[in-house]
Parts: structure tokens; C-alpha cells; sequence
């Protein structure tokens, strides 16, 4: 996928001030720290267009990234942080399960899951309520640099089996370090408008 343009659009906190063009949503979710911003910087072949260090747990918004004025990449808020209140993570609930109920643009959820570690039991919440919702879904598991080449396919098999994923769910093995993934994701994301 040729980068022609890119953009960060908005950070909403409301259904109302999500855009109104039409154009198909790509969500991202997974936990705080896992890479969710760095990928999405590979994505788009921006360094920093994706805050590195947003503050983990302090705004539950969707972060709006427009690319080529034809697809939103949808940053999730990371989840998992500590340091979160009860409110903020009923926040998180309302926000999230409106947006996967109601969200007709929404073609593709990325849950991005780091390759070293099994899925927490976020995750598998996450992964449940996807399901659930029967919203089409792929598995991206990030920062495979840092595991030995040998070691991808035992981490693979064990974070669809910790997330209950069924056999036909695509898995992208992905680095923002070195790259690795990149095209494979844009082709699924591609695959995932046309149909
Ligand atoms: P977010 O909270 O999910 O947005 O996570 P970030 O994108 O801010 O990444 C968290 C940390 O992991 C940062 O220090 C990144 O540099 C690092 N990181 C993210 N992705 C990768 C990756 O693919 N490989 C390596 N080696 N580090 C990564």
C-alpha cells in the first residue's frame, strides 16, 4: 500500500464527534504499552504521528488517524494500566462496547497482543466481546524482534489458544522496529474493505 497522505483527525471522547465522511474504520485495542502507537507510526510511515507516550489511562478517547483520505486507522484507549480508576474503566466499557455495537464503518479489529507474553485476561475479555459483536478480527503480534525467530510459531500458537481464537482468525506477526508484518497487515486491511 502506496502512503500518499496521512493525518491525525481527532481525539474524540463522544460518539458525536466521531467523522461523519463514511470512510471504513480500523480499530486497534490491546493493552497499554504494547505497541499500539508505534505500530500505527510503521503503519503510516510517520515517526511520531502517534503519540509514543500518550498517558496511558488518563483519557478515554478514540484516537482518529485518516490515511490517504480513504481509511481511519481507530486508536483504542490501551487498557490494563494500574494506575486506572473504577470510573475510568466503566468508561472504557461504554465507550468501547458502543463503539463495537453500533459502529457501522468499522470493517477491521486489530488486537494487538505483544508476541512475549500470553494474552492477559484483558485480552481474552476483548477477544470475547469481538465475538461476540461478530466483528471480523485480526490477531497482530507485535515486537517480534525481540524473541528469536525459532520461538515465533510456539508464541503464535499459544496466544490463539490463551485467546480462544478460532482456526480461520488471521494472525500478522509484526515489528515497528524492523518493519517485518507491515505489508501483510495493509494487505489484510485492504482484504477487509473489499469485502
Ligand atoms: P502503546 O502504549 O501501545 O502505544 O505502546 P508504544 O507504541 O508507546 O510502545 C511501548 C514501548 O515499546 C516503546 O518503548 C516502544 O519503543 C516499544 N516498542 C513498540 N513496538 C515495538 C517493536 O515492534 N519492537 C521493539 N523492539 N520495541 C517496540
Amino acid at each position: 500500500m502506496k502512503i500518499k497522505q496521512t493525518e491525525f483527525v481527532i481525539s474524540a471522547v463522544r460518539p458525536n464527534q466521531y467523522p461523519e465522511d463514511g470512510l471504513p474504520e480500523i480499530a486497534l485495542a490491546g493493552r497499554s504499552n504494547v505497541g499500539k502507537s508505534s505500530l500505527i507510526n510503521k503503519m503510516m510511515l510517520r515517526k511520531n504521528l502517534a503519540r509514543t507516550s500518550s498517558q496511558p489511562g488518563k483519557t478515554q478517547q478514540l484516537n482518529y488517524y485518516r490515511v490517504n483520505e480513504a481509511i481511519y486507522l481507530v486508536d483504542f484507549p490501551g487498557y490494563g494500566y494500574a494506575k486506572v480508576s473504577k470510573k475510568q474503566r466503566e468508561q472504557f466499557g461504554v465507550m468501547i462496547e458502543t463503539y463495537l455495537r453500533e459502529r457501522q464503518q468499522l470493517v477491521l479489529q486489530l488486537l494487538v497482543i505483544d508476541i512475549r507474553h500470553e494474552p492477559s485476561k484483558d485480552d481474552v475479555l476483548m477477544y470475547e466481546w469481538l465475538k461476540h459483536f461478530e466483528i471480523p478480527t485480526c490477531i497482530v503480534a507485535t515486537k517480534a524482534d525481540k524473541i528469536p525467530r525459532s520461538k515465533w510459531d510456539k508464541h503464535l500458537k499459544q496466544i490463539k489458544q490463551t485467546l480462544g481464537a478460532d482456526k480461520e482468525v488471521p494472525v500478522v506477526l509484526f515489528s515497528s522496529e524492523t518493519g517485518l508484518g507491515r505489508e501483510q497487515l495493509w494487505d489484510t486491511i485492504l482484504d477487509a474493505i473489499d469485502a
